[in-house]
C-alpha cells in the first residue's frame, strides 16, 4: 500500500506521516530530505542553484541515502550524517530553487519511485508524490494551513531544536517558498484531483492523525 502525502511547509504532513509510519509499521519516505540534501551539497560546492548543469553534474558525484531512524529518517550525503544540517530555513530555500530545475527532479523522482516499489507499504510525503512519484498511490492526501499557522509551527519547531529564529523572517521565507513551489512549470504544488484536502490551520494534529488512520484503514 501507497500513501501518498503532499502540501506546503508547515502544513503538518511530515508529522503526519511519520506518525502514520510508526504506528502502520510503513516506510517512511521523506522526499523533502533528498532535496534539502542536494541543496545542503549545492551549498557546500559553492555552485548556483539555477545552474542546471552544474547541479546535475554535482549529483553525479554525490550519494544521497536514507535510513529508517527510530522518529523519521537519517539522511546520509556521501555518507556523513546530515539529518540536522539539512533542517535550516535557508536550505529550504536553496532546495526549492534546485527543485524548480526539470533534469534534477527527474533523477530525484526515479530514486522516489524505486524506493516506494521496494517497500511493500510506504508513507511517501513531499510535494508530487500524488501527482507525479505515485499517481496510482491508494491513499492520497494534501494538507494544507493558513501561511501564518505554518510559520508558526514552524518557529516553536526550530526553537525547540535550539535554533535562534524569527516569526516575520519565517513567515517571509514560507511565503517565498510556496511561491516558488507553486509556480514553477515542471510538478507544481498543487493537489492531485482524487486527494482528499485537509486544512489544518485550527486542527490539532492528532485528531488529524485520527482521521488520516481511518481513511487508511478502511482501505486496508
Ligand atoms: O518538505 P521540505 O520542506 O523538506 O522540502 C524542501 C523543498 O524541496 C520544498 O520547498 C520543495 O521546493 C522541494 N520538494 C519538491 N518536491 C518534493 C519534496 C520537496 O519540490 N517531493
Amino acid at each position: 500500500m501507497i500513501i501518498a502525502i503532499d502540501g506546503p511547509a508547515g502544513s503538518g504532513k511530515s508529522t503526519i506521516a511519520k506518525m502514520l509510519a510508526k504506528e502502520l509499521k510503513f516506510t517512511y519516505i521523506d522526499t523533502g530530505a533528498m532535496y534539502r540534501a542536494v541543496a545542503l551539497k549545492v551549498k557546500l560546492s559553492g555552485v548556483s542553484p539555477q545552474d542546471e548543469e552544474a547541479v546535475l553534474n554535482l549529483m553525479e558525484k554525490t550519494e544521497i541515502k536514507l535510513l529508517p531512524a527510530e522518529w523519521g529518517v537519517k539522511v546520509l550525503l556521501d555518507g556523513k550524517d546530515v539529518s540536522q544540517l539539512i533542517r535550516t530555513e535557508e536550505i529550504g530555500k536553496i532546495a526549492s530553487l534546485i527543485a524548480r530545475l526539470p533534469q534534477v527532479r527527474k533523477k530525484l523522482v526515479k530514486l522516489q519511485r524505486e524506493l516506494g516499489t521496494a517497500s511493500k507499504n510506504a508513507v511517501i510525503e513531499g510535494r508530487d508524490t500524488g501527482t507525479v512519484i505515485f499517481p496510482d498511490a491508494d491513499l492520497k492526501i494534501f494538507m494544507t494551513a493558513s501561511p501564518e499557522k505554518r510559520a508558526q509551527r514552524r518557529y516553536r519547531e526550530l526553537s525547540e531544536k535550539g535554533f535562534t529564529v524569527d516569526y516575520e523572517s519565517i513567515l517571509k521565507e514560507i511565503r517565498e517558498r510556496d511561491r516558488l513551489d507553486e509556480t514553477r512549470k515542471d510538478s507544481p504544488l498543487k493537489p492531485a484531483p482524487d486527494s482528499i484536502v485537509i486544512d489544518t490551520t485550527d486542527k490539532n494534529l492528532q485528531d488529524v492523525f485520527l482521521s488520516v488512520l481511518k481513511l487508511v484503514r478502511e482501505r486496508l
